[in-house]
C-alpha cells in the first residue's frame, strides 16, 4: 500500500477527517449517486459542519483560515469516497467564491460567502460558453448598464453545480476590449430571465451536475457587480492557479487510490495457481505505477507548499496540473487492466476513477493551454 504523502500534524488530521467522512457518507452511495447524476443537498451541510467547505477561506466570512494546503487535504481525503463527481460538486464554491473575496466589497463578501460555507447555498462559476472555452477573451455574454442595473444576455456551458446553484459567479462582457472588457457578476437563481437550459450528461464526474445556462435580459443590480468594470479577466487568471493546483491534487490522489485498489486486487486474485501480483509483468506494472504516483505527488506538493509560503510559480502550477492529469489517466488505465473484467464494472472504484480521470487534461485549462503557459512564463516563448 502506498502511504499518503507526509504533511504536518494539523493537515494530516484534517485529511483523515475528510477521508473518514468520505468512507462513511459517500462511498456506500457512490454507485447510486453516479447513476442518479446527483447527490443529496444535505451533504453540503454535513461537509460544512466538519469545516470541509470552509477550508482555506478566511475566518471573517466563516472559513477555517486561509491555509492553501487545507482544501487540498480535503480533496485527497474526499476522493476515497470513490466519486470525483461528489468532490467536484461539493467544491464548486472553491472556484466560485475566490473572485468575490478578491474583488468584492465587505458587504458583498458578507452576503454571498458565509451562507455557502455553511452549506446553505450552492455556488457555481460560469466562464465557459458554447462558442469559447480556452480562449476566455472570446467571451460574448454581454452585460449592458441600464441605470442601477446591468442587463445580461448570453449563454454559459459545462457549469459544475449549475443545475441547482443558488448563485452563479458569471464573467460577462462590459466592453469590447478583449481582456479589459470582462467583469464578474453574481446572478441569483430567482432572477427573471436566468434559467438552466440543459442538464448535461457526462462520461465521468457523473454525480456532479453540469449545466448549460441561459441569460435572457437578466436584470442584475449594480450591487451584484463584483469589482470595477473590466477587472474580471486578470482576477480570473489569478484564480486559475488555485483551481489548477486543486486539479493537480485530484490527479495524483486519483492515481494513488487506483494504484492501491489494483494492488489489493492483485494480491487476492489468483490465476494459474498464483496471485496475479506474483506475475512479473504485474509486479513491474505496479512498481511503475507507484513511481509515477510519487513523482506526480512530489511535484504537486512542491508547488502547494511554495504557494502556502506565498510563492505562486505559474509555470510550476501548470506543470503539476499537466503531469498529475497524465499520471491519473495512465495509472487508472493500468489499474483497470490489473482488475481485468472487474475493472470494467460500474461497481468498482477503479472503473469510476478511470472515467473521472479523463477530464483532468481538459478541465480548468487543457494540457495544450498549460503547455502554452509553461513555454511563455518559463522561457519567454
Ligand atoms: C465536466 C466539466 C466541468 C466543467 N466545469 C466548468 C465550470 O464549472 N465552469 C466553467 O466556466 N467551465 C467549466 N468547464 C469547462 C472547461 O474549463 C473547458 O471545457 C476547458 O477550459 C476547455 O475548453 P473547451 O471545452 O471550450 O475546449 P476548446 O477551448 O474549444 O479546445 C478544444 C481543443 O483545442 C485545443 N486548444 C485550444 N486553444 C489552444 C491553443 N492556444 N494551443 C493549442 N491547442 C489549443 C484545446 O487544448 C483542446 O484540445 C467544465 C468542463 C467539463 C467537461
Amino acid at each position: 500500500m502506498l502511504k499518503p504523502h507526509p504533511v504536518d500534524a494539523d493537515a494530516a488530521l484534517f485529511r483523515s477527517t475528510c477521508r473518514r467522512f468520505a468512507e462513511a457518507e459517500i462511498a456506500p452511495h457512490a454507485v447510486a449517486w453516479e447513476e442518479a447524476e446527483s447527490f443529496p443537498r444535505s451533504l453540503y451541510g454535513q461537509a460544512a459542519a466538519l469545516g470541509i467547505l470552509g477550508a482555506g477561506f478566511p475566518e471573517h466570512v466563516g472559513g477555517a483560515g486561509e491555509d492553501v494546503l487545507l482544501p487540498l487535504m480535503a480533496i485527497e481525503g474526499l476522493l476515497h469516497g470513490g466519486s470525483t463527481g461528489v468532490v467536484m460538486g461539493l467544491n464548486s464554491h472553491g472556484i466560485a467564491l475566490p473572485h468575490i473575496l478578491k474583488l468584492g466589497t465587505p458587504e458583498q463578501q458578507a452576503r454571498f460567502v458565509p451562507p455557502v460555507l455553511r452549506g446553505e447555498r450552492i455556488a457555481a462559476l460560469a466562464i465557459t460558453e458554447p462558442g469559447t472555452g480556452s480562449d476566455v477573451a472570446g467571451i460574448r455574454t454581454r452585460a449592458r448598464r441600464d441605470g442601477d442595473h446591468y442587463v445580461l444576455d448570453g449563454a454559459k456551458l459545462f457549469i459544475t453545480s449549475g443545475v441547482r446553484a443558488d448563485q452563479v459567479t458569471v464573467l460577462a462582457r462590459t466592453s469590447d476590449d478583449p481582456h479589459r472588457g470582462l467583469t464578474f457578476f453574481v446572478v441569483e437563481r430567482d432572477m427573471p430571465g436566468f434559467q438552466v437550459s440543459r442538464a448535461l450528461h457526462k462520461t465521468g464526474w457523473r454525480a456532479s451536475d453540469t449545466a448549460e445556462l441561459a441569460f435572457d435580459g437578466v436584470r442584475v443590480p449594480t450591487s451584484h457587480r463584483i469589482g470595477a468594470e473590466g477587472s474580471g479577466f486578470f482576477a480570473l487568471m489569478q484564480g486559475f492557479q488555485g483551481e489548477r493546483l486543486a486539479l493537480a491534487f485530484t490527479g495524483h490522489a486519483t492515481a494513488e487510490i487506483a494504484l492501491n485498489d489494483a494492488l489489493a486486487w492483485a494480491r487476492e486474485r489468483h490465476a494459474f495457481g498464483r496471485p496475479v501480483a506474483k506475475f512479473q509483468v504485474t509486479r513491474h506494472k505496479l512498481a511503475d505505477m507507484a513511481t509515477r504516483v510519487r513523482a506526480a505527488r512530489a511535484l504537486s506538493y512542491e508547488v502547494a507548499l511554495a504557494a502556502r509560503a506565498g510563492q505562486v510559480d505559474v509555470a510550476a502550477v501548470s506543470m503539476a496540473k499537466n503531469f498529475a492529469a497524465e499520471v491519473a489517466v495512465s495509472v487508472c488505465h493500468d489499474a483497470v487492466q490489473i482488475l481485468g473484467g472487474m475493472g470494467y464494472m460500474r461497481e468498482t472504484r477503479v472503473e469510476r476513477l478511470s472515467r473521472d480521470a479523463r477530464l483532468l487534461p481538459i478541465g480548468g485549462g487543457t494540457t495544450e493551454v498549460m503547455n502554452e503557459i509553461i513555454a511563455r512564463t518559463q522561457f519567454g516563448l
